[in-house]
């Protein structure tokens, strides 16, 4: 089967990004990385920006390419300033979107200072990715978070793709809704575990969970619209593609672990 990871994290210099993989059974390398993609037949994988636009000098060898991240640190940069440097990287064949933090920067999506990115993203034919669901840590806020929040954006900015990081979970019906709703809004089932796993134990002891997971994951045809992506260094990347080759129907993997994410991305 071939994969494409729509979600990881590999930015450098991040002490809390090697303990994470350290503590999934990884190594926080590029060379680890590489010898674990071929290992495990995942192709590319899509990295999600954690700087801000003037400082995001993403590693990107061939087989990982990056969306500019919009996380701390650019809002003290003019509407003007902040375009002109997500074009810059817009224009990069490596550079496949932009990847917003709603949650931890305290704005709605429908922010205005977010809306002439929705339009460079449309026009450069690249998506928005979106952190959705729930926040790490203390400073994450929930309302800006919910799926619910890219329903208004969606419809205003119908030549955009947007993408709904973590399928909103734990608010799968909203995620799924928003879907169902406007035809330019995808979703990747990343960070949905952490940490290394007991896979029987899990399922037995969330089989609640797991099966609203998969009412809501194929609810309206959803499954044509879902990504692989692991939100790696935080999980174990070949755990991870047992759990959701687990969750997800045989005859939807070669959409969901490889082909939506090459035409989301356009890879
Ligand atoms: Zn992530």
């Amino acid at each position: 089967m071939k994969i494409i990871d729509a979600h990881i994290h590999f930015c450098p210099g991040i002490e809390s990004f090697r303990m994470l993989a350290e503590q999934a059974g990884h190594r926080y390398t590029e060379e680890h990385l590489q010898a674990e993609f071929s290992r495990l037949g995942i192709e590319y994988a899509v990295v999600m920006g954690n700087r801000a636009p003037d400082e995001d000098i993403p590693v990107c060898p061939g087989f990982l390419h990056y969306c500019v991240g919009l996380d701390s640190g650019w809002e003290q940069l003019d509407e003007q300033r902040l375009a002109e440097l997500v074009e810059q990287h817009l224009r990069r064949p490596d550079c496949v979107g932009i990847k917003l933090y709603p949650g931890y920067r305290h704005r709605y999506v429908g922010d205005r200072r977010y809306a002439p990115l929705y339009e460079l993203a449309a026009q450069y034919d690249k998506p928005v990715a979106i952190h959705t669901g729930a926040t790490a840590g203390g400073m994450g806020l929930l309302k800006y978070a919910h799926p619910l929040t890219v329903d208004e954006a969606a419809a205003q900015f119908p030549q955009t793709r947007f993408v709904l990081c973590h399928f909103g979970n734990p608010w799968l019906t909203d995620a799924a809704a928003v879907m169902e709703k406007n035809e330019n809004v995808f979703a990747d089932l990343s960070g949905l575990l952490e940490g290394r796993v007991d896979m029987d134990t899990l399922f037995q002891e969330n089989e609640g969970y797991f099966s609203l997971l998969r009412t809501w994951m194929g609810y309206a045809g959803g499954y044509e619209k879902l990504m692989y992506g692991t939100d790696w260094p935080l999980v174990n990347l070949e755990q991870y593609i047992a759990f959701i080759a687990r969750l997800v129907p045989e005859c939807w993997h070669d959409k969901v672990f490889y082909e939506t994410a090459k035409q989301v991305y356009s890879l």
